[in-house]
């Protein structure tokens, strides 16, 4: 570990460890197979990259996108770590030398794209380059309860085990429990160390209202936001645009963001919101994948979200900075009908509809739940909490007492931040 920690500011030019980091760490520098379920942004892939450049040796990573594994493979060429992609965006050439230094051992990570790794050849070379840990980056993706199956993560584990006896170290940031045991099966022949952080963001408001009139209460809440960020989703582009029109009207700049609007003006409206402070977006989800603006100090549904993995996603684009941040999620039957027939009638197999019922579901238990939300949240992740103090439940029944907790909670998760 002491290596470890001198290599992470050496290569990373980071001073300490982010939380959890350390421990996972420890355990796979002891050789055990690991999967490590953690929040997005909460620094996954040290966990593999650092024992990799510390140990000897080399290590495979499996991840679903290219441009991720370019990113990454950039990132760590730049530090001066000896870092290769092998996959179908490199031109034969590129791939060609890459085999050539794998004979040679000259790599201590070799990003793989997961159909290529399960091919025999590939197999064949990574076993003869010496090959001795797979991370697998997404680890989700192996299972059909995730929200982004990808079928080559099932061939992963017998050709982790057709490469050699390598190490399993297993990462991603969505998994509630029966995904958590559909990735072991899939994955790990024996039961691994499971790691799992919490996914509790103590500065997000969270608070949940029937629908009445809501142009309406969309108003009110964003108007309580004067002169700062948010986002308002709705479920479909006409209610986005009729949306904008209506806070427009009533003095609120706010901009419209869906599919099917000019690429020109989206761009446009996309600029606005990052740039400027107090631009309020109304958008469908088609909004908000890759948007890191860590000052968003608001998101509202004005309709349902899709599941509850899906509203845990979109909130949790408000408040990166840690700072206080409100959220307010409208529902309606017909918003649950409209889902419940979005679901029967798409094409997708019997196990993914009852899959994305289940969410859908743990979506309504939340909007109708007479528990603290954030306990209820997280106990659809599969994780256990007290009442929180800062959702509209606890402050209905507890406004006072919970009120101290939810500012101490606030206050701590500031001095969390401006320490990083
Ligand atoms: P995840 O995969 O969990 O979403 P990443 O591995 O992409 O997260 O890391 C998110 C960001 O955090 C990256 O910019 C990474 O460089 C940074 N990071 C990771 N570990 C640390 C650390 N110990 N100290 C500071 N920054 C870190
Ligand atoms: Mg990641
Ligand atoms: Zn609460």
């Amino acid at each position: 570990m002491n290596e470890a920690e001198a290599a992470l500011e050496r290569i990373f030019g980071f001073t300490s460890f982010r939380p959890g980091q350390r421990d996972i760490l420890e355990a796979v520098f002891s050789g055990e197979n690991i999967l490590a379920v953690m929040p997005t942004g909460s620094g996954k892939s040290l966990c593999y990259q650092l024992p990799a450049i510390v140990r000897k040796g080399l290590t495979i990573v499996v991840s679903p996108l290219i441009a991720l594994m370019r990113d990454q493979v950039q990132q760590l060429q730049r530090s001066g770590v000896p870092a290769a992609a092998l996959n179908s965006s490199n031109s034969g050439e590129d791939n060609a030398m890459v085999e050539r230094g794998l004979r040679q051992g000259r790599y201590r990570l070799v990003y793989v794209a997961p159909e290529r790794l399960v091919r025999p050849d590939a197999v064949a070379l990574l076993r003869a380059a010496g090959a001795n840990a797979l991370a697998i980056d997404e680890a989700h993706c192996v299972s059909q309860w995730g929200h982004d199956f990808r079928p080559e993560y099932l061939g992963l584990a017998q050709a982790a085990r057709a490469i050699g006896d390598l190490q399993l170290i297993a990462v991603t940031a969505t998994a509630d429990a029966p995904t958590r045991a559909d990735i072991i099966r899939k994955l790990f022949a024996a039961e691994p160390r499971v790691f799992i952080r919490s996914f509790d963001r103590p500065n997000l408001r969270l608070a949940m209202r029937r629908k009445s009139d809501a142009a309406r209460q969309i108003e009110t809440a964003v108007k309580r936001h004067e002169g700062q960020s948010g986002i308002v989703y709705c479920a479909s582009r006409n209610g986005v645009e009729q949306l904008a029109r209506t806070l427009s009207a009533n003095g609120v700049p706010a901009l419209a963001y869906h599919a099917g609007l000019d690429a020109e003006i989206r761009s446009a409206n996309q600029d606005e919101f990052l740039r400027n402070d107090g631009v309020v977006i109304v958008a469908t989800i088609a909004f908000g994948m890759g948007i890191d603006k860590p000052n968003v100090r608001f998101v509202c549904h004005a309709d349902l979200p899709q599941s509850i993995e899906a509203y845990y996603q979109e909130i949790g684009r408000a408040g990166r900075d840690g700072l206080p941040a409100d959220t307010l999620t409208l529902f309606s039957d017909s918003d649950i009908l409209l889902r419940e027939r979005q679901i029967s009638t798409s094409d997708a197999p019997a196990e993914r509809k009852r899959m994305e019922r289940r969410k859908l579901h743990a979506l309504i238990a939340l909007c109708e739940t007479p528990r603290c939300r954030r306990q209820t949240l997280l106990a659809a992740f599969g994780e256990a909490s007290q009442p929180c103090g800062n959702c509209d439940i606890c402050e209905g029944k507890w406004p006072f007492f919970n009120g101290v907790v939810a500012a101490q909670k606030v206050m701590s998760a500031i001095h969390r931040t401006s320490g990083r």
